[in-house]
C-alpha cells in the first residue's frame, strides 16, 4: 500500500491542476488585508469557463480570468499590475501553450518577420526581499520636490480606465510599461496616465491633497513626470515582454508584446 505524501490537497484540486507560481512581487507589496502572499495557485481556462467568459464584457475578461482560475481568494483589483500580468502569462501558458505567433515590422525598410515567442523564455525581474517596500521616497529633478509613491495596482488602472473609457484594460501597461515614449503618447490619453500618476503619488513636500492633487495634474513639469515614471517601471517586479530582432538592413526592431495579442488563439 502506497503512502499518501499530499493529504491536504483534495480530489478536485488534483483533477483540475492548480501549480503554484511565485509572485514577481515576493507577497512584499500587500498588507494582510489584501489576502496575497508570495506564492498563489493557478489552473488552465476550462470548457465550463468559456460560458463565463462569452457573457463577459470585454474590459472585464482579464479580471474574471483571474477570478475564475487563481485557487486563492483575493480581489485581482489589488494585485501590483507586474503580478497581474505575470499570472494571466501562466494561466495562457497552462491553457494554450507557450508559443506565440508574432510579427515584427521594421521601421526602416518596412520588412515584416513572423516569429515564435516561446513566453515560458520572457524574462522576469522579482522584488528582492521580504520588507514592504512602500511608500517609496524620491526627489523630483526639475522642481526639487520630496515626493512619495507607490507602484500601481491593477484597481488603478481600472479607476483611471473608467475615468477615460476609451482604452482596453490591458493597454495600459504601456503607460508604465517598456515602450518608448513616442508609443506612449500615440496609445495611452494624457487623462488616464496623470489619473495613473495621481494616484500612486501619494504626497508632495508638505502639500495637502487637494493641493498636491493639483501640482500632480496641473503643475508638475513633464521632466518630473517622465523621472517619477521611470522609477515606476525600474521598482516594478514584472514580465519583460520586449521582444528584439536585428533586420537585415542593419535596424534594431524592438516591439513590447502584449497580452491582449497573445492570450487567446484563434480557431
Ligand atoms: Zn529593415
Amino acid at each position: 500500500m502506497s503512502e499518501d505524501k499530499n493529504p491536504t490537497a483534495t480530489f478536485s484540486d488534483d483533477l483540475i491542476g492548480f501549480a503554484p507560481v511565485e509572485l514577481p512581487s515576493r507577497g512584499a507589496y500587500y498588507k494582510d488585508g489584501d489576502g496575497i502572499l508570495d506564492v498563489v495557485h493557478v489552473r488552465p481556462i476550462l470548457t465550463k469557463d468559456e460560458k463565463v467568459l462569452a457573457s463577459t464584457p470585454e474590459n472585464k475578461i482579464p479580471e474574471t480570468i483571474l477570478n475564475l482560475c487563481v485557487k486563492e481568494d483575493f480581489d485581482p483589483k489589488k494585485l501590483l499590475i507586474g503580478d497581474f500580468e505575470y499570472l494571466f502569462i501562466k494561466i495562457r501558458i497552462m491553457s494554450y501553450g507557450s508559443d506565440v505567433p508574432i510579427s515584427l515590422v521594421c521601421s526602416n525598410c518596412k520588412t515584416v518577420y513572423n516569429a515564435e515567442l516561446d513566453l515560458r523564455e520572457l524574462p522576469c525581474s522579482y522584488h528582492s526581499d521580504k520588507d514592504h517596500p512602500e511608500p517609496i521616497p524620491a526627489t523630483l529633478p526639475i522642481t526639487n520636490k520630496e515626493v512619495s509613491y507607490r507602484l500601481p495596482r491593477y484597481g488603478d488602472v481600472v479607476k483611471a480606465l473608467n475615468k477615460s473609457n476609451t482604452l482596453k484594460q490591458q493597454n495600459i501597461k504601456v503607460s508604465f510599461g517598456k515602450t518608448s515614449a513616442k508609443e506612449e503618447s500615440a496609445v495611452i490619453p494624457d487623462t488616464t496616465s496623470v489619473d495613473l500618476l495621481n494616484y500612486t503619488i501619494l504626497t508632495v513636500d508638505k502639500m495637502g491633497s487637494t493641493e498636491k492633487e493639483r501640482f500632480v495634474k496641473e503643475e508638475m513639469p513633464q521632466g518630473d513626470a517622465i523621472y517619477i515614471r521611470k522609477q515606476i517601471e525600474k521598482n516594478m517586479p514584472a514580465p519583460q515582454s520586449d521582444v528584439t530582432h536585428l533586420c537585415t538592413c542593419g535596424t534594431v526592431i524592438t516591439k513590447k508584446v502584449s497580452s491582449n495579442e497573445f492570450f487567446r488563439l484563434d480557431f
